[in-house]
């Protein structure tokens, strides 16, 4: 993209850039459009939504699922909630497909991969626990996210892999929201396995009305 705003209608809200290994939150408001921009090409955004004004409902990862009937999103998708009511529609990405059954990687999965050696690390768990906390939620309140341009397709057998992206730099994804909505990120800081190329980098978070 030569333009990273191209596409976009509207004013442009709000354009920040979101260090690598970081945490993020902000709101969506209905109607408005979130495009997150993978500046150097395959690093995760690791990404929960809650309702703005009732956080119990939240993004389900299951309830997307069975509704369109395919694990990987894609343009077009619709973001249901656990109220099964649309939260976000993904308008365009020209990544060819998005995760929502990888996961979060946290300490525990960490040191159950990845050797005991690895428990000091930072995890996208950590950014979570850290952003929610800004807005009073807790352990209770994380739920199985979405991985924006990250790579997890399933074998023949069923298994899960975590293997490079398929994005590039300067893709990106754009998203409506659907309901008044804060959205949480964990720019994903994982180094033992290819889903941030061995290396976190700074990813763009922009909303236009
Ligand atoms: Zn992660």
């Amino acid at each position: 993209m030569t333009d990273p705003l191209s596409g976009l209608s509207g004013a442009i809200l709000y354009d920040q850039v979101v260090p690598a290994r970081a945490p993020w939150d902000q709101p969506v408001l209905k109607g408005q459009t979130l495009r997150m921009i993978d500046l150097e090409g395959n690093q995760a955004i690791d990404f929960l939504m809650y309702n703005l004004h009732d956080d119990a409902e939240r993004y389900s990862a299951q309830d997307t699922i069975a509704a369109q009937a395919n694990i990987f999103l894609r343009t077009g998708s619709v973001l249901l909630s656990n109220e099964g009511r649309p939260m976000a529609t993904v308008l365009g990405s020209p990544v060819a497909y998005h995760d929502t059954i990888g996961g979060a990687c946290s300490c525990e999965s960490n040191t159950l991969r990845y050797g005991h050696h690895t428990k000091a690390q930072h995890s996208c768990v950590d950014n979570f626990l850290q952003a929610n906390a800004r807005r009073g939620r807790g352990k209770r309140d994380m739920v199985s996210n979405i991985n924006w341009f990250m790579n997890v397709p399933v074998e023949a057998d069923g298994a899960l892999g975590i293997v490079d992206g398929i994005s590039a730099p300067g893709l990106y994804v754009d998203m409506r929201a659907e309901m008044d909505l804060v959205a949480v990120v964990s720019n994903c800081p994982q180094i033992n396995n290819p889903c941030n190329g061995f290396n976190p980098t700074p990813v763009r978070m922009i909303i236009a009305a």
